[in-house]
């Protein structure tokens, strides 16, 4: 049993960062991880047409960090790409394709209107629906848009992906998305948008790659066994699971993905993702990894994802039950001196990937003193 300064429990982002900072300053970091591969959920591969493809489903970097920016920058190039997202929404009898999240495009297309940005908003005000004071995901949607667009473009949606109604799931799964009166359609506003230019998964091998570092793959680890290599542990696992689940296991979404590879060039969707917001069709959304990545191939290679309340931990369950249960969990963790817990797992939140890089290089300082 190889012993170190430091144990690192996970090879995704969290981890990773944490490794790279502390080997720099002269620590011996293992690192392990149950998968046999590095990148956590951001892992990316070739498929068996050579397609790059993201096995856990798309990831789309996106930041306003320069801080992550440099770091990140110290091991991969970047392609510049901005995300765009069309819905796919029953609409009066029929289905239409408009670009999420909602623009004036959106508004133009479904109403058959033809709206200047400054008349937007008054528009919104007739179709809306005020709701005083805001409680839940469905009245954050009905407050801006009104019941037409909920229905068409949100409740079904999110009704496949959580296997709840909006009424019953916090603000914070609504107000991500904005609806905007322009028309920019990019998913995203941040001003670095970039794709690793190899993937990330060498952006991953490139930080892992120190003489201070040595890496354990398929190693399942519990917290017994973490703290008896090393003196102190970075968990980036689920934060249950290190306590033996002693309060019951933490609620999760998660996902099934299908794969499909079709021949052929030129691209099959209209844009990188499509979402479903019909509740009849079952798989929430289709992604097509050639507008990711940029691959020049001569077929395509596209995922579905289904939501199911069954497997790996994807996204935590953003409702009051289960963040009680959460903050059972956390005054535990904060008792633990000699564990830093950090990353979506351990500290229960959906986080972007450069969250989790920003939080990362702040808890390697930390450690460090
Ligand atoms: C479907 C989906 C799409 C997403 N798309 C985006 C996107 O477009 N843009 C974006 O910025 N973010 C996106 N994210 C978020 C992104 O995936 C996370 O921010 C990031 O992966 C978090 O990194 P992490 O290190 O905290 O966790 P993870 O990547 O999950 O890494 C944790 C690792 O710990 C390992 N582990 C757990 N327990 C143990 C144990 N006991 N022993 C050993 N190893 C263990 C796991 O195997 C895993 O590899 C998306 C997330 C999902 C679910």
């Amino acid at each position: 049993m190889v012993r170190s300064d430091v144990i690192v429990v996970g090879a995704g982002f969290a981890g990773a960062v944490i490794s790279r900072q502390l080997a720099e300053a002269g620590r011996t970091v293992v690192v392990a991880d149950r998968r046999d591969h590095i990148g956590g959920n951001a892992f990316d591969r070739l498929d068996a047409h050579g397609v790059l493809i993201h096995p856990y489903g798309p990831h789309i970097f996106h930041t306003n960090s320069p801080e992550v920016v440099a770091f990140l920058s110290r091991f991969t190039a970047w392609r510049p790409y901005e995300h765009r997202v069309v819905a796919r929404i029953p609409w009066r009898g029929g289905h239409r394709v408009v670009p999420v999240p909602i623009n004036r495009t959106t508004i133009c297309r479904l109403y058959g209107v033809d709206l200047a940005p400054d008349q937007m908003q008054p528009f919104l005000d007739r179709i809306r629906t005020p709701v005083d004071p805001v409680r839940t995901s469905a009245d954050v949607v009905l407050n801006a848009v009104g019941p037409d667009l909920y229905q068409a473009m949100f409740r079904g949606y999110t009704r496949k992906q959580w296997g709840l109604d909006p009424s019953e799931l916090d603000t914070t799964v609504t107000s991500r998305v904005a609806t905007r009166t322009d028309d920019d359609d990019r998913y995203f506003t941040d001003r670095f948008q970039h794709m690793p230019a190899d993937g990330y998964t060498p952006m991953f091998r490139g930080m892992l790659d120190h003489p201070g570092i040595r890496l354990e793959l398929g190693a399942d680890l519990d917290a017994a066994t973490a703290h008896a290599r090393a003196p102190l542990v970075v968990w980036t696992g689920p934060v249950d699971a290190y306590f033996a689940h002693r309060f019951g296991p933490l609620p999760w979404r998660s996902l099934r993905f299908e794969h499909q590879h079709i021949p052929g060039q030129g691209r099959l969707l209209p844009a990188a993702v499509v979402n479903e917001g019909d509740e009849a069709v079952p798989y929430t959304r289709t992604t097509e990894f050639r507008w990711l990545t940029g691959q020049d191939h001569t077929g395509s290679s596209l995922v579905r994802e289904y939501s199911s309340a069954e497997g790996d931990p994807y996204y935590p369950i953003p409702n009051p039950q289960a963040k009680a249960l959460y903050q059972r969990y956390k005054d535990l963790a904060d008792a633990e001196p000699a564990t830093v817990f950090t990353g979506r797992l351990a500290q229960y939140r959906y986080f972007n990937m450069d969250q989790v890089v920003a939080a990362a290089l702040v808890q390697a300082g930390k450690i460090l003193g």
